[in-house]
């Protein structure tokens, strides 16, 4: 069930990106397993799925201690380790646990909390891949940075030894229909290319999160570099 899952978000990947003018290959898939066991993460990671993202930390940190030996392989033959994206809200007290466990922070927007993951990220592993999470609808008491204190804090994380700055992240809330999704979805991509012209970063961003179940294809004709994919890889939860 999940690797025919799979197989349809990868071919709704490919239409929407040929629909856009897109190469197929720039868009890449984050499968979120928030809820469900390691079980299903094997499944995916047997048919080449790579690329997992969590919510909840300690759940996320008892599958990637779990899958730890565990390679994501295509009919039988090994084609990389696991990458474990953190992509819900991380307290003070849990920036250990995150730093020593994940290999992205996707929900990352406040200084304190990035400079807690750079001091903690182990020195035996290569720096943690950090998105700013921009609140792009500006939904009241809603996660993520306003869009205009964005560049100031991507500033400030790029500085920070223990971190690589990748991009921006946004979740907005469900639009009804594929125009205001595409709507919203290309205020993030405006930002997005607004940080990489001021041309003040030690590197472009390259990664632009955007997209879920319900709105994958708005997110890619808009410039979405990754979609975060569940419900239908997964199922309901
Ligand atoms: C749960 C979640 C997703 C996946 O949502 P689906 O609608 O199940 O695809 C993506 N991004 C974030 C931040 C999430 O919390």
């Amino acid at each position: 069930m999940i690797v025919r899952n799979l197989q349809q978000v990868r071919d709704r990947i490919t239409t929407a990106c040929m629909a856009a003018g897109r190469l197929p290959d720039s868009v890449r898939l984050l499968a979120v397993s928030k809820t469900f066991g390691a079980a299903a993460v094997a499944e995916a990671a047997s048919d080449g799925q790579q690329a997992f993202g969590e919510n909840y930390i300690a759940e996320g940190v008892e599958k990637i201690r779990a899958l730890r030996d565990l390679q994501a392989s295509r009919q039988g033959v090994p084609v990389g380790a696991l990458q474990w994206h953190c992509i819900g809200p991380v307290q003070s007290n849990k920036t250990r646990l995150v730093a020593e466990h994940f290999d992205w922070v996707q929900s990352v927007d406040r200084l304190k909390i990035a400079q807690r993951l750079s001091e903690q990220r182990p020195a035996g592993l290569p720096p943690l891949q950090i998105c700013i999470q921009v609140n792009t609808d500006g939904g009241g008491n809603k996660s993520g940075v306003a869009p205009e204190e964005a560049h100031a804090l991507a500033r400030d994380v790029a500085q920070l030894p223990g971190l690589t700055l990748r991009g921006i992240m946004s979740i907005p809330e469900p639009a009804d229909d594929f125009v205001s999704a595409c709507a919203v979805h290309a205020r993030a991509k405006a930002l997005f290319d607004e940080i990489n012209a001021r041309g003040d970063l030690p590197a472009l961003l390259d990664t632009l999160s955007m997209g879920m179940t319900a709105d994958l294809e708005a997110a890619i004709h808009s410039g979405s570099t990754m979609v975060r994919v569940g419900t239908a890889i997964f199922g309901k939860r």
